[in-house]
């Protein structure tokens, strides 16, 4: 029977197809859900799927979990035995994604409010390839503002606030770019609709800094770590204009789905040679090593899952 689709869902693995909810749904209507995009990265030779940083993914949901009163009866020690249960369970021998989502599950339509409704958490597994087109990418800067602490919180990964990247995404690819940049209300780059953005400037790698409205990206904190640990760089948390960036030698989007990707064009103006940079490629190189569980220091984190048992 493997591989099959399961989802957990209320308390239990089920078959995918039995995991629904009704339409009176709260976090249908109101966006009143946490979610979360995990990777698990298929590793031929061991036969094993490893799952990266599976820990840092749950304790930021279980954060985002505190601010939307979301009431999940689970640790974060529970939610990632779940998950590679559920791995396991599933049997997909090919790179997938794991979405594990917190939502409220009242059914209640005209209720605009977090506290007394119920809540549930699901965690959906699917076969997932690339996320982005290209691996050079053609982005634009977006007309839509990235929402702001006191608007919608961008620190985690709400639901409703995601209307924020599609608009954004949309936008830009119907313009026929690949993806997005997004600028704070101040006009500062904030970050790509499913991504943070990272710059090289003289050989030095530069991110803006979480005050300027992003999500606190766990491949964001993996690039700053292996860029400064193994690449030997300058990592510089500084806020970056639009017009810093046309001016760049490199640029690049890091994500769990997009993982590290280098952004060539931005608005049709070059970024440096309008090329993968060296910085970039390394980078990237070293990341693909790491999550598939070939780099021995870093082993640690990735959760092994084993698909064929
Ligand atoms: N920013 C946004 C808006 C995202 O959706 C994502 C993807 N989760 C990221 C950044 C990158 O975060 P992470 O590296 O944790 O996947």
């Amino acid at each position: 029977m493997k591989p099959n689709a399961y989802a957990f869902f209320q308390g239990h693995i089920v078959p995918l197809e039995e995991a629904n909810i009704n339409i009176t749904t709260h976090a249908l209507h109101y966006g009143t859900g946490a979610f979360e995009g995990i990777r698990g990265n298929w590793n031929e030779e061991r036969a094993i799927t490893y799952i990266f940083k599976l820990r840092d993914h749950y304790e930021r949901l279980i954060n985002g979990c505190k601010l939307l009163m979301l009431d999940i009866p689970y640790s974060v020690d529970e939610l990632c035995a779940i998950t590679v249960d559920l791995v396991e369970k599933c049997g997909y021998r090919s790179d997938i994604y794991i979405r594990p989502l917190a939502y409220k599950s009242a059914n209640q339509v005209a209720n605009l409010k977090l506290h007394e409704l119920s809540s549930d958490l699901c965690i959906i597994i699917v076969p997932f390839g690339n996320y982005l087109e290209s691996d050079s990418l053609r982005c634009c800067t977006s007309s839509w503002q990235r929402t702001t602490d006191t608007t919608i919180p961008p620190r985690f990964k709400f639901t409703g606030g995601y209307i924020n990247s599609v608009l954004a995404k949309t936008e830009a690819i119907l313009a026929g770019f690949d993806e997005a940049i997004l600028l704070n209300k101040d006009g500062n780059v904030s970050e790509g609709a499913g991504e943070n953005l990272f710059m090289v400037k003289k050989g030095k790698l530069f991110t803006p800094p979480l005050i300027d409205n992003l999500l606190p990206g766990i491949t964001r904190g993996t690039v700053i770590q292996i860029a400064k640990e193994e690449l030997g760089l300058e990592v510089e948390e500084a806020h970056i204009n639009r017009t810093e960036l046309y001016t760049a030698d490199e640029c690049l989007l890091t994500g769990t789905a997009a993982h590290v990707t280098a952004v060539v064009e931005l608005d049709n103006r070059k970024i440096g040679k309008g090329l993968v940079g060296p910085i970039s490629k390394s980078i990237r190189e070293l990341y693909f090593e790491i999550v598939k569980g070939n780099h021995s220091k870093y082993i640690d984190w990735c959760t092994p899952a084993d698909p064929i048992k």
